[in-house]
């Protein structure tokens, strides 16, 4: 036993606030089957000082102050997991399974500790002998076919359409199925379409690029998709938009599904690598995270870019007018922009194209909305109190209008607003700008 007592004790009963989980304190507890962590996830997780200069970063650390819910606790957790100190029972799982997979922790780190690539790894392994149990909703399965989306936002189109969503809500039928949380979630939406191979630039082309269009965008935002389109094309832009691409895996790889999330990735490496095109775009920058992250996983990079960087980047033909916005934006900046893409100034810099726009940023930007892909469903009370923040920085700040760069966190979000009674309305910075371009689209 250590000053601190046993790892496992202090993690389970909360133990002295703000003490360092060493990585090798004996343990009071027998330790039965073990888990293999992979050699170089140790060595990564190896890396970490203890030094702690992560956790006023760590959004779930400052709403519990638990240490086993912090950066350096989970790092710790997955250390003596890789020792053999510790078993995956359901307390360690669940503080692994907490994590937003933000990042924050790892965009401070003074020792660049990769954390994302330590719990990618990690829950990878866990779930192998620890399958997760049957949701009402498979999202990883849902996100891998895309048939199975169309069909989906179909119904969810048709049942809005026809009434019976409302009706499903006011018996409590959505309740009784377990799907209430989903039902908050969902926006009404228009009806879903397929997209064309192409779609032709405008006036003099200055190159082809494809778009990535997503699950979750597909499905609830084609009006996101359909506005980057047409902006690009008015940039001289043509569009290919390749039926074959698939999800892009994060979902997968962050529960734990790594060989789906390698299958998922080989297929958009060969569906955009079969085109001649300078970039492709993505719309939805947790997908344009995990693009980028395909260099580390497969070994080949994909030359993608968000639409916002994308944007701010290139040269616009001299006659487009954007009409002036009287009123005031707020930004939402999403965890995969601010702490993985690292790209919020060009999408500032875009959205000062707008003629009058009073830009502020939205109060709390630095933590996390709770969205977090799945979690918003899977970890609700955690995701909930993170999002309470975000309606609290609204209503101080009282924008006209809310836009942020992930449909995850707009999602979210906007379910937030709904309950609480407001009417801010949430877009995508791009359907923004072809709301306010002048030349005829
Ligand atoms: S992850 Fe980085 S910042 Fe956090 S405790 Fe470890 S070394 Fe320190
Ligand atoms: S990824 Fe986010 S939630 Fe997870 S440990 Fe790091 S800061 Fe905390």
């Amino acid at each position: 036993m250590t000053p601190y007592g046993c790892i496992r004790c202090r993690t389970h009963r909360g133990g002295a606030k703000g003490a360092i989980i060493a990585k090798s304190y004996p343990l009071c507890a027998t330790i039965g089957s073990v888990l293999n962590i992979e050699p170089k996830i140790k060595d990564e997780a190896d890396r970490c000082v203890m030094c702690g200069l992560c956790l006023p970063h760590c959004p779930t650390y400052y709403k519990t102050q638990n240490e086993a819910e912090s950066p350096r606790g989970r790092i710790s957790l997955i250390l003596a997991l890789a020792n053999n100190q510790l078993e995956a029972d359901e307390a360690l799982r669940g503080h692994l399974d907490s994590c937003l997979l933000c990042r924050a922790c790892e965009s401070k780190c003074p020792s660049g500790v990769q954390f994302g690539e330590i719990m990618d790894g990690a829950r990878n392994t866990i779930a192998q002998s620890h399958p997760r149990p049957p949701q009402r909703i498979n999202f990883a399965a849902l996100a891998a076919s895309k048939g199975a989306q169309r069909r989906q936002s179909t119904l969810l189109w048709l049942a809005d359409k026809s009434g019976l969503r409302a009706l499903g809500r006011g018996f409590g039928v959505t309740r009784a199925l377990g799907l209430e949380r989903l039902e908050q979630l969902a926006p009404r939406i228009n009806r879903p379409h397929g997209w064309h191979h192409y779609y032709q630039a405008k006036g003099l082309h200055q190159g082809d690029v494809g778009l990535f269009i997503g699950c979750f965008s597909d499905m609830f935002d084609q009006v996101t998709l359909e506005s980057a389109i047409a902006v690009l094309n008015l940039c001289g832009y043509g569009v290919y938009v390749p039926n074959s691409q698939a999800c892009c895996g994060a979902l997968h790889q962050h529960s734990g599904d790594t060989a789906q999330a390698l299958r998922l990735a080989e297929q958009n490496l060969a569906t955009f690598g079969a085109l001649d095109i300078v970039a492709v775009i993505s719309c939805a920058t947790g997908c344009g995270s995990h693009l980028q992250e395909y260099a580390r996983l497969v070994g080949t990079k994909i030359n993608s870019c968000d639409i916002n960087t994308f944007l701010d980047q290139i040269q616009w033909p001299a006659g487009v007018k954007i009409a002036p916005f009287n009123g005031r934006i707020a930004v939402h900046e999403p965890c995969s922009l601010r702490n993985v893409l690292k790209e919020t100034a060009p999408l500032y810099h875009l959205l000062k194209r707008i003629p009058a726009a009073e830009i502020v940023a939205l109060p709390g930007n630095e933590r996390c909305c709770g969205a977090a892909g799945s979690y918003m469903v899977e970890q609700p009370a955690m995701a909930d109190a993170l999002r309470q923040e975000k309606l609290d920085g609204i209503e101080a700040s009282r924008p006209s209008i809310l836009v942020t760069t992930n449909i995850g966190c707009a999602l979210h979000i906007a379910a937030g607003l709904r309950q609480s009674g407001h009417t801010l309305e949430i877009l995508h910075p791009v359907t923004l700008l072809r709301r306010q371009l002048e030349m005829p689209l």
